[in-house]
């Protein structure tokens, strides 16, 4: 039997997320076909509204704000702009926010180094990063990637990329749980982390 195609164009949508399967995706489209009309409304909204609503920071790839080039902590002369931490996703960047204790700046990736899913430097935020290296004015790189195979790989290429601009390079101490990420790691860990950060000689 052939879905009508309303049903059929959801499940193929949802499908293609991450961790969703054709499964998944029905049982989340016949859910959302009963559930009382405001909820399909509002995600609805919340959807289109993700895109236009949202655009990167022309400095630091950090998501920001539509029609601000740079987000609000490169615009904050507040923050040490010879200090960056490089991460893998904006969710990081608000875990080692809510740290309290990091006053330089950010680089977000947008995720990691991964030659099993054949995504290398070109699909990365890369090429923007050394860019702000050759501008000059940096002195230390913190690589708070995660402690996972792809975060380490990425820690490692990106050593390998900055070393000849001659700034000081760490990569966050190993107080956080291997194949846990930044994101999820409590407050404590991360003050762990950060301070007791490394060389990578
Ligand atoms: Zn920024």
């Amino acid at each position: 039997m052939l879905l009508p195609a309303p049903i059929q164009n959801l499940i193929n949508a949802l499908s293609r997320l991450p961790g969703i399967g054709p499964k998944t995706a029905s049982r989340l489209t016949f859910f959302l076909l009963r559930a009382p009309e405001d909820l399909a409304r509002d995600l609805a909204e919340a959807l289109s509204g993700l895109k236009s609503g949202i655009t990167t920071c022309q400095v630091c790839s950090n998501i920001t704000a539509a029609g601000s080039i740079e987000c609000e902590i490169c615009a904050s002369p507040a923050r040490d702009p010879a200090l960056i931490c490089v991460v893998e996703e904006p969710l990081d960047v608000i875990a080692l926010e809510r740290t309290g204790v990091y006053t330089g700046r950010y680089h977000v990736l947008h995720g990691a180094l991964s030659p099993i899913e054949g995504i290398g430097p070109e699909d990365l935020q890369i090429r923007q990063l050394v860019a702000r290296l050759q501008a000059g004015g940096i002195q230390e790189v913190i690589l708070a990637t995660n402690p996972s195979m792809e975060g380490d790989y990425t820690a490692a290429y990106l050593r390998q990329q900055l070393q000849p601009f001659g700034v000081r390079l760490t990569r966050l101490a190993r107080g956080l749980p291997v194949g846990g990420d930044v994101e999820y790691a409590d407050q404590s860990t991360l003050l762990r982390a950060l301070s007791g950060r490394q060389e990578m000689s």
